[in-house]
């Protein structure tokens, strides 16, 4: 059998921030079959490892990963059941998010098109309970197939064990633990369109469409995204940078008594999430560079790599932006990227 891992690769062109690092070692897994073989090699199991899906949402902090980087490359999409109403469908985790939202759509199984256009893998997808447009991964996920690589066991998760919150999962919280191998969706075979936002309606709207079928959303969506969001082919991105700060309602009305203009949305515990893009735009960050990293120019909340950035760079453009969040306001920011 050839060699599961290969020494000293390139990470640049597998992280959309298109951060200059290199992996000591990287194997590609694309078939369950190599499982096996994965489980048997030391230095996977018992040194570092990082597992890798699309890279759309990893800060490589050191050009060096000192790690067993494990790239999840497995493909497939199944009907798993389909009572007329209501359809279960499982993706394999190296499938792509968006290539599957697609599908799902063209088969007539709704639900995930306000999450089209979202890069990266199937995999990833609860990692983070990925979200927008008012619809978390969390809200149609039915279950997981997972691997433990702590006892090589194998786990399925009904979503309810997942501890999912916002851009949050128990997978987040016990990173490199367990290896997501497949996901399964429940869709609805009836459209029941989610549009509430302003700029979906706007779009909608502008292209004289006041009944959207799913797909219609999903073509919404994506025109939205790629107006206001860079492309990663054409500048390196990570997304949203900062995750959108929770404050106590004593402090979100005091900022509201200064600023209130500021977006703000009352949760369900008493406290408020605030808008971080709106924190970052307003303290004069927008467009702003420290060396080749900056923020984007049309969207406060997304740093790129203007060129030959390395994670250091991004490092302390983030910083720098935290730290004056913090002193403007009084807010943390937290970063949403998983740091490597
Ligand atoms: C332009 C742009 C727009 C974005 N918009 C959004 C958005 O609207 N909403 C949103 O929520 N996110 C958004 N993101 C972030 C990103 O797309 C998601 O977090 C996505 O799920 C990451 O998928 P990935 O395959 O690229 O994961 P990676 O970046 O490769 O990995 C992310 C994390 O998941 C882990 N991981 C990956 N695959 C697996 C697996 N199979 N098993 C276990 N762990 C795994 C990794 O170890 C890492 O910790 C955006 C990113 C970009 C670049």
């Amino acid at each position: 059998m050839p060699p599961l891992f290969h020494p000293d690769v390139p990470l640049t062109a597998l992280n959309t921030f298109g951060l200059v690092a290199r992996a000591r070692r990287l194997a590609t897994l694309s078939d369950e079959a190599q499982l096996p073989a994965l489980l048997a090699d030391d230095d996977f199991r018992h040194g570092p490892r990082l597992l890798l899906g699309g890279g759309s949402n990893l800060l490589l902090t050191h050009t060096e990963v000192n790690a067993s980087v494990l790239r999840i490359a497995t493909q497939g999409i199944r009907l798993l059941a389909d009572d007329g109403e209501q359809v279960q469908v499982e993706a394999a985790a190296g499938e792509s998010w968006h290539g599957f939202v697609r599908h799902t759509l063209q088969h007539g199984w709704f639900g995930l098109e306000n999450l089209s256009l979202i890069p990266g893998t199937v995999g990833a997808s609860p990692i983070q309970n990925i979200g927008a447009y008012g619809v978390e991964v969390k809200d149609r996920l039915h279950s997981l197939r997972a691997l433990s690589l702590d006892d090589g066991q194998m786990h399925e998760f009904a979503a309810g064990d997942c501890a999912f919150a916002y851009r949050d999962s128990l997978f987040k919280q016990q990173a490199g633990r367990w290896l997501v191998l497949a996901v399964r969706f429940t869709l609805s075979r009836r459209a029941a369109v989610q549009i509430d936002y302003g700029e979906l309606r706007q779009d909608l709207a502008e292209h004289g469409v006041s009944a959207p079928t799913p797909l219609e959303v999903s073509d919404a969506v994506m025109r939205v995204r790629q107006r206001k969001l860079p492309d990663p082919a054409e500048l390196g991105n990570a997304g949203s940078f900062f995750k959108n700060p929770v404050v106590d309602a004593a402090h979100a009305a005091a900022l509201l008594a200064q600023w209130p203009d500021l977006p703000h949305y009352p949760q369900a515990d008493g406290r408020v999430k605030l808008a971080a893009g709106w924190l970052i735009d307003r303290a004069g960050w927008k467009g702003r560079r420290l060396g080749p990293a900056g923020v984007h120019a049309r969207q406060a909340l997304v740093l790129v790599n203007h060129g030959g950035a390395t994670g250091a760079d991004i490092v302390a453009l983030a910083e720098a932006i935290a730290a004056d969040v913090r002193q403007r306001y009084g807010v943390a920011l937290e970063a949403e990227p998983v740091r490597v």
